[in-house]
């Protein structure tokens, strides 16, 4: 399956795209994940991203294209893979599209999460976050076995910088501004399956008629 997840963050695409990885070995592409693990590395790139992701806006797009040029161009893409979180904007979707005709592939589809704000603002600020591994938590409905600890790995479990309520309020700002056009791009590259819940059921469901 070659998939991109849309919805606005705490959607939940990466609980999604782990539950789908498990089910066919995609793999999972997050490009937060990859921006995170640069800015705990103190890389260039990690240089170049931490400030705008702090605020909760949107890095480069040329930065973005650079890592995920790389990234697909990888082995494990060839089993299919997971786009949790990219492309972000129309010129992301654009160079996407070009990309992909050059390495001669097509997407399945591009899957939206429609899920309402309320519910979006709550899952965001009871979120919490491995420091290591990544693995989600949430206070309320999915709490660690010890609290502040992860049961994956055991390491430390933390808010994100940029999941305080004032940087929340911006992504979804910046979402709504710059990410949600891509509904209508996709709606109209006739890959758009749009699902109300993020629920596993219905949404493999919801994949599986389209594939
Ligand atoms: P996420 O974990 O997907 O919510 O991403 C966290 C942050 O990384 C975002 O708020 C952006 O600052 C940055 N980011 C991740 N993916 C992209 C992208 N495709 N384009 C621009 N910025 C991104």
């Amino acid at each position: 399956m070659k998939i991109i997840l849309l919805g606005p963050p705490g959607a939940g695409k990466g609980t999604i795209a782990k539950a789908l990885m498990a089910q066919d070995g995609s793999v999972q592409i997050s490009t937060g994940d990859i921006l995170r693990a640069a800015v705990a590395a103190g890389t260039e790139l990690g240089k170049k991203a931490e400030a705008a992701m702090k605020a909760g806006d949107l890095v480069t797009d040329e930065l973005i294209m650079g890592i995920m040029e790389e990234r697909l161009l990888e082995d494990d893409c060839k089993q299919g893979y997971l786009l949790d979180g990219f492309p972000r904007t129309i010129p992301q979707a654009e160079a996407l599209r070009a990309l992909l005709a050059r390495l001669g592939e097509k997407l399945d589809c591009a899957l939206e999460l429609d899920i309402p704000r309320e519910v979006i603002i709550d899952r965001l600020t009871t979120r919490r976050t491995c420091s290591n591994c990544g693995e989600i938590y949430n206070v309320k409905s999915k709490p660690p076995k010890v609290e502040g600890v992860c049961d994956v790995c055991g390491s430390e479990i933390v808010q994100r910088d940029d999941e305080t309520e004032e940087a929340i309020e911006n992504r979804l700002e910046v979402y709504n501004e710059q990410t949600a056009p891509l509904v209508d791009f996709y709606r109209n590259e006739g890959l758009l399956v749009s699902v109300p819940t993020s629920d596993l059921e219905p949404v493999l469901a919801a994949i599986n008629s389209r594939l």
